[in-house]
C-alpha cells in the first residue's frame, strides 16, 4: 500500500440482534468527523447474511458508501474468516485509516489484520484527531490503568484503530443517504468447515445487557470454581432476564472461562441490576467496568479487600461455604 494513494476512513460494522450495533453508530460519528476533516469519503463495511434491511438503515446515517459483504458463512462471526475477508476489502479499498471497536468482534480481527497487512495498531483509543499540519492521525489512549492520557503518531499508509465503547455519542440520522455496494468475499471453504465446528460450540454472551452479573475472580481458584458461580444462573433466572456469568482479567489469564467474559478496564463494561462479585479484590481496572452496576454483593475471604469499599453487601469468608448459604438465602427472598 503507497502512502500517497490510500484515501479515506473505513469502519467495521457490527450487527447485534439483527439491528446495526450501538457501538457502531457511535463509531460513524468519529468516522464522519476524521473523514470531514480530511475532506474524504465515509464508508462502513458490513459482514453477515441477508444484509439489506440493515445497510439501508445504516445509509441513513451519513457514510458515504457501504460495502455490503453478504454470504452465509459470514452469519455468525468466525475470526479466522473475518479477517481473511476484511484483508480482502482493505487491500482492494486502500483506506486511510480503518476503525473497528473495542468490542469482542474488533479485539478478535484488528490485532491480526495490524499483523496481515502490517500496518500500525492503537488498541482502545478514546479519541482520534485530523493533524491539520499534515494530515496523520493522532491517536488518543488511557495507558498505565487509566493514570495517564498518552497521544500516539504512528507511520503508515493505513492506520489501525479500536475504539472504546461510549466514547463518542451514537450518529443520529441525517437527509443524506449512503450508497450501498456489494463486495463478493473470497472465503476458504475448508476454513470454514473446521471453523463452523468451533462456532457452534462458542457461546453468545452479552454482559451489557445482562440484569445480573455473578462474577469471579482469582479467588475462585478453577475452572471447576467457575462451574460453582454457573450453577447460581438457574437461580437468579427465575427474577430476571439475563443472568450471566463474568470475570476479572486473572480468572481469564488462568483459562479457567472464556476471554469474552471479561469485565473491567480491557474488557465489558457493565450495568447490571445486581453485581456479584465472587473472590474479586477490587482493582481499579476492574472497577472500570462494572462501577456502573445499581447493587453491588461483594464475597471475599479478606475483609481488607478494596471490593468491600464499593459493595452494598458483603459477606466475609470463602467463597465455597458461602454460596451455598447465599442461595438458600437467595431463594428465601
Ligand atoms: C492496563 C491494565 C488493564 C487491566 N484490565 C483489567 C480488566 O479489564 N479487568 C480486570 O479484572 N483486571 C484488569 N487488570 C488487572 C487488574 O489490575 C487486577 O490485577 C485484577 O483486576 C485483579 O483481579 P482479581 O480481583 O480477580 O485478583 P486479585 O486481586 O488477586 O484478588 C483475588 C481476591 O480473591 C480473594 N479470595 C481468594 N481466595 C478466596 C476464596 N476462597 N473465597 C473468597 N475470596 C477469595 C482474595 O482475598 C482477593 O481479594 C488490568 C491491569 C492493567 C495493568
Amino acid at each position: 500500500m503507497s502512502d500517497v494513494s490510500n484515501k479515506n476512513v473505513l469502519i467495521l460494522g457490527e450487527i447485534t440482534d439483527e439491528a446495526l450495533d450501538g457501538k457502531t453508530l457511535e463509531l460513524l460519528t468519529l468516522g464522519k468527523k476524521l473523514a470531514v476533516d480530511l475532506d474524504e469519503a465515509l464508508g462502513v463495511v458490513l459482514m453477515g447474511d441477508s444484509l439489506d434491511p440493515i445497510a439501508q438503515d445504516l445509509a441513513g446515517f451519513g457514510p458515504d458508501n457501504i460495502y455490503k459483504v453478504e454470504n452465509s458463512f459470514l452469519s455468525r462471526f468466525n475470526g479466522e474468516i473475518w479477517v481473511d475477508v476484511l484483508e480482502g476489502l482493505i487491500t482492494d479499498l486502500k483506506p486511510r485509516i480503518f476503525l473497528a471497536s473495542q468490542s469482542y468482534v474488533g479485539t478478535e480481527v484488528v490485532p491480526r489484520l495490524a499483523f496481515r497487512l502490517d500496518c500500525e495498531l492503537l488498541t482502545d483509543c478514546i479519541d482520534l484527531k485530523i493533524d491539520p499540519d499534515d494530515a496523520s492521525l493522532i491517536k488518543t489512549k488511557a495507558i498505565y490503568g487509566g493514570n495517564v492520557i498518552a497521544t500516539f503518531k504512528q507511520k503508515g499508509a493505513t492506520q489501525l484503530a479500536t475504539v472504546r465503547e461510549k466514547a463518542f455519542r451514537p450518529a443520529e440520522r441525517g437527509a443524506e443517504q449512503g450508497k450501498i455496494m456489494d463486495f463478493k468475499p473470497d472465503i476458504d471453504e475448508s476454513k470454514v468447515k473446521i471453523q463452523s465446528l468451533e462456532v457452534v460450540q462458542e457461546d453468545v454472551v452479552a454482559l451489557d445487557k445482562a440484569d445480573v452479573i455473578i462474577a469471579g475472580g482469582r479467588g475462585i481458584g478453577s475452572s471447576e470454581g467457575f462451574e460453582a458461580l454457573s450453577n447460581l444462573v438457574p437461580l437468579f433466572k427465575e427474577s430476571f432476564e439475563t443472568v450471566d456469568v463474568g470475570a476479572s482479567r486473572p480468572a481469564i489469564d488462568s483459562g479457567w472461562i472464556s476471554s469474552n467474559r471479561q469485565i473491567g478496564l480491557t474488557g465489558e463494561k457493565v450495568a447490571p441490576e445486581f453485581y456479584i462479585a465472587v473472590g474479586i479484590s477490587g482493582a481499579i481496572q476492574h472497577l472500570a467496568g462494572m462501577s456502573k452496576s445499581k447493587t453491588v454483593i461483594a464475597i471475599n475471604n479478606d475483609e481488607e479487600s478494596n471490593i468491600f469499599n464499593f459493595a452494598d453487601h458483603g459477606v466475609v469468608g470463602d467463597y465455597k461455604d458461602i454460596l451455598p448459604a447465599f442461595k438458600k438465602k437467595w431463594s428465601e427472598v
